[in-house]
Order: structure tokens, then C-alpha cells, then sequence
């Protein structure tokens, strides 16, 4: 049974419809799966006993004809996501064993539409992060290792977990989310596919906030048509989030495979930047001239302002998280550490329960909102960000998509740039633009390196057009005709 682990979301759906199958086998194999990968440290909680009971209930429904899109497939959740009845800790000690008492909406949308959850997978602390190695649960490792070598990697971050069990096929697909790359990155790391979708597309609620105006959701899978199948499903206007935007989810798995010609691609030229492997340059080059051999015209456009997107983030990002994170005191969730009276007590939980990273992040936000910093650089960030915004919609009055790499490295080794922060977070260069105008960005799986390592392009599109964005990348994945897999060591 072990081959139905190979199957993509959408094979596995087919099978499942057409009775090949059932959704407690291919349950079952997913299970087994996660459980011999145990070193790849992507599941911080295996449910497998709920998975095998939505797994029946599935093949019940399925067998009284009332199967939902996603019926039966089962699916790993990032531990962002508040699952009812199920320890969600956002890869935070301080959070410790919250049992939420709801759900969040994207999983329940998915639970509606019929998904079986596997599990809750490991994360960067808070989503902060861009290799997985600040979780309070230890780094997750890739699954791809380089040509010969056995060195251990980063999967990337913040989504790591999401990227190396999809990577590993441990999962048809997963949860992840994005606030300056954690979904695009660890794709590109892991040979994976992902899709921060436009700000407003999927709701925020249940979801443990980072940055809330930067945060969105969006799934990890390993084919751009099983992206789709899992964003139509995920997205969807919700009250309960004041910034879920009120508008129809189209059928997304309808766009991919549809034709390019006569699309225009944006490449922008301020993403040359120095330093950047050759290989990763020369991917670009082979990138553009896949779209321009499906027909696609190619247009030089400039985001003058793109020098500044990573400051401007490293601003506004911890400016919103010191603020979302003042709620972690000792007194409501998880981990208390008393002192000799509240304020001590406060003190001590929060320096107890946060880890090195969280706590920078924590101190740069206070900081940069502190009243006579306020206008030098919060309010500064702000106004970058307005331009940053406005150099796309300038783009846009041009060309239909940009194209870009989707990080300037493959998947580093873990404790590479553990010390050195500045080093990771320029990691972030080519996605954090994309979350400080509220775009859609996807991540195509398109070669690998000298090495035998996967790299990602990355697709940008206008508000709210991810169907240009799967016909694009279904049109780079078709040119790109990515089948490599890593080879199985764990
Ligand atoms: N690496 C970025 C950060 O650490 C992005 C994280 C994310 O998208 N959640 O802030």
C-alpha cells in the first residue's frame, strides 16, 4: 500500500472517487508514512486515530454518495492553526499544551469538504523565521539531501514542517502560511509547490497571529494543480476576520492548464541583486524563456523601491508581532512561571517561554513603536510600503504577472546562519514585497542546482488574479517538467 503515498491530491481524489481505494487505506499508508520519518522531525503531534476515524467517515459519506471535493485525502496542518480538541502551540513554549475549544476556518473548511488530518506539523516559533530551527520543538530537517552528501538541511521557513512532509510524501498536502515568505521559501527549498494567496483570501481566524496585515494562509502540495484544489477549499469571505475580503473563491484547479499566450510577464530588474548564485540567475533566464515559448511576451519592468521592502518589513513585521505577542503574559495560556508578584511573574513566563528569536523580534518591535521612534521608523516603514505597493500596481498597468526567483539560495545546512540574523532574513528578499503589497505569490518547482538541490521561480500576480497565477505555473511546471524526488534516506 505504501504507493499510495505517491499519488498526488488529485490522483488520490480520482482514485478514491472511482473506488480504487479507500480513504482508510490511503490513510493508513499516510500514517505509516509519518510514522517511519520521525527523523525528518516534520509532525510535532500525529493523530493517527483521528485521521483513521475521519478516514471511515469519509468512506462512509463516500458510500451514501455525499463525498465533498476533498474527501477522504488526508492532509498535515501547520501548528499555526487552532485545532479543536487538539494541541495547537504555534512552536512556542509559551503557548505549552493549548487545547483550543475552536477551530480555526481554514481547517474547518477543509474538514467540511471532507480532508482526514494526519497531524500538526513543526514550524518556526510564531512563524519567525526562515529554516525552522526557532521552533521550541527542534528544526525540522529536509528530505533532500545534496548530490552524495549527508549533511542535514534546512527545508526552509517558517512553513517547514508543511514543506518537508509534502516534500517527503508523508501528506497529499498541508497547511502554511505567509508573512514574509514561510510558504514560498521552504517550497522552493523542498521542491514543493506553494501559494501565498492575496491578503483578505483566507481567513486569519483561529490562526495565531505574527503580523497580522502581513499574515495569509495558503497550501503547500506538490503539483500546482493539487495547490489549487486545496486553496478553492481554504479560501472564502468569513465574517469572524474584519479583513477577509467579501468575494467569490473560483474553481482554481479550472485555470491550471489553461493557455499563457499572449500573457505578459514582468521581469523586474531590481531583483538582479549582487551576489546571487549563477544558477539561480540562469534558472530565471530558463523561466523566461518557458513562458515566451508558450506564447507569453516578455517586459523589463522596474519596482524601483525594492531596495527597502526587507528594512521596511524588519519593521513592520515585529512592530505588529510585539504588539500581538503582549498576550502572552503567564495568566491565559500555557506556561507560568510564578514570581514574587505579577509583574515578576509576567517577566519570568515571558522570558521563560519565548525563545532568542521571538524575543529580538519582540524587542526591535517595542522599539520601533516606542514614542520617539515612532515617526523615524514605524511610521517611515509605512510610507515604503505605500511605495512598494504603488511600484507594483505601476507593473501592473503593464504586464498581466511577474516572474522572479523565488529565493537568492537552495536549502542551506542546518546552523548554517543560525547565529547571524541578518544573514537569514535576507533570505527574504524576493518574497517580502510581495506580503507588504497584499499580492499573490506562488512558487514553482523548476530545476535543481549543481548540487542536486531544488529552485523555485516565483510568480506574482495582481490582487486577487491567483488564476493567472496557476495557468502560469502550470505552464512552468509543464516546461519545467520537474520529476525529480529526493532519495529516500529516512
Ligand atoms: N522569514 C520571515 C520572518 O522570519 C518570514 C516568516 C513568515 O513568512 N512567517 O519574518
Amino acid at each position: 500500500m505504501s504507493d499510495l503515498t505517491k499519488l498526488t491530491l488529485k490522483t488520490a481524489l480520482d482514485g478514491l472517487a472511482s473506488k480504487s481505494f479507500s480513504s482508510v487505506e490511503l490513510t493508513k499508508a499516510h500514517v505509516e508514512a509519518v510514522e517511519s520519518a520521525r527523523v525528518l522531525n516534520a509532525f510535532v503531534l500525529e493523530t493517527p486515530e483521528q485521521a483513521i476515524d475521519m478516514a471511515k467517515a469519509s468512506d462512509a459519506r463516500r458510500a451514501s454518495g455525499s463525498a465533498g471535493p476533498l474527501d477522504g485525502a488526508p492532509l498535515g496542518i501547520k501548528d499555526l492553526f487552532c485545532t479543536k480538541g487538539i494541541r495547537s502551540t504555534a512552536g512556542s513554549k509559551i503557548i505549552g499544551k493549548f487545547i483550543p475549544t475552536y477551530e480555526s476556518t481554514i481547517t474547518a473548511n477543509l474538514w467540511r469538504d471532507g480532508a482526514v488530518m494526519l497531524g500538526k506539523l513543526n514550524m518556526d516559533e510564531f512563524a519567525m523565521g526562515s529554516s525552522n530551527e526557532t521552533s521550541a520543538w527542534g528544526p525540522v530537517v529536509n528530505p533532500w539531501r545534496t548530490r552524495g552528501g549527508n549533511a542535514k538541511l534546512t527545508p526552509g521557513g517558517s512553513s517547514g514542517g508543511s514543506a518537508s512532509a509534502v516534500a517527503a510524501e508523508l501528506c497529499l498536502g498541508a497547511t502554511a502560511t505567509d508573512t514574509g515568505g514561510s510558504i514560498r521559501q521552504p517550497a522552493s527549498f523542498t521542491g514543493t509547490v506553494g501559494i501565498k494567496p492575496t491578503y483578505g483570501r483566507c481567513s486569519r481566524w483561529g490562526v495565531v497571529a505574527f503580523a497580522s496585515s502581513l499574515d495569509q494562509a495558503g497550501p503547500m502540495a506538490r503539483t500546482v494543480e493539487d495547490a489549487a484544489i486545496l486553496l478553492t477549499s481554504m479560501a472564502g469571505h468569513d465574517p469572524k476576520d474584519s479583513t477577509s475580503l467579501a468575494v467569490e473563491t473560483p474553481d482554481f484547479a479550472s485555470f491550471v492548464g489553461k493557455s499563457v499566450k499572449g500573457l505578459r510577464i514582468g521581469v523586474p530588474k531590481e531583483y538582479r541583486v549582487d551576489n546571487m548564485p549563477a544558477e539561480i540567475d540562469a534558472l530565471w533566464e530558463q523561466g523566461i524563456a518557458w513562458l515566451k515559448d508558450a506564447g507569453c511576451e516578455i517586459v523589463e519592468v522596474s519596482l524601483p523601491h525594492t531596495k527597502y521592502a526587507l528594512p521596511a518589513y524588519y519593521i513592520v513585521a515585529p512592530a505588529e508581532a510585539s504588539s500581538n505577542l503582549a498576550r502572552y503574559d503567564g495568566m491565559r495560556y500555557g506556561l507560568r512561571v510564578e514570581g514574587a508578584n505579577l509583574t515578576d511573574t509576567y517577566e519570568k513566563s515571558r522570558a521563560e517561554g519565548f525563545g532568542a528569536e521571538v524575543k529580538r523580534r519582540i524587542m526591535i518591535g517595542a522599539y520601533v513603536l516606542s514614542a520617539g521612534y515612532y515617526d523615524a521608523y514605524y511610521v517611515k516603514a509605512l510610507k515604503v510600503r505605500r511605495r512598494i505597493a504603488d511600484d507594483f500596481d505601476q507593473a501592473f498597468e503593464k504586464v498581466d504577472a511577474l516572474l522572479t526567483p523565488t529565493a537568492p539560495s537552495a536549502a542551506f545546512s542546518l546552523g548554517d546562519r543560525s547565529d547571524d540574523p541578518v544573514a537569514m532574513y535576507l533570505n527574504d528578499i524576493f518574497t517580502v514585497t510581495v506580503n507588504l503589497a497584499g499580492l499573490p505569490g506562488m512558487s514553482v518547482p523548476a530545476g535543481l542546482d549543481a548540487t542536486g538541490l531544488p529552485l523555485g521561480l516565483q510568480l506574482i500576480g495582481r490582487a486577487l488574479d491567483e488564476g493567472t497565477l496557476f495557468s502560469l505555473g502550470g505552464a512552468l511546471e509543464k516546461a519545467a517538467d520537474f520529476r525529480a524526488k529526493p532519495q529516500k534516506w529516512w
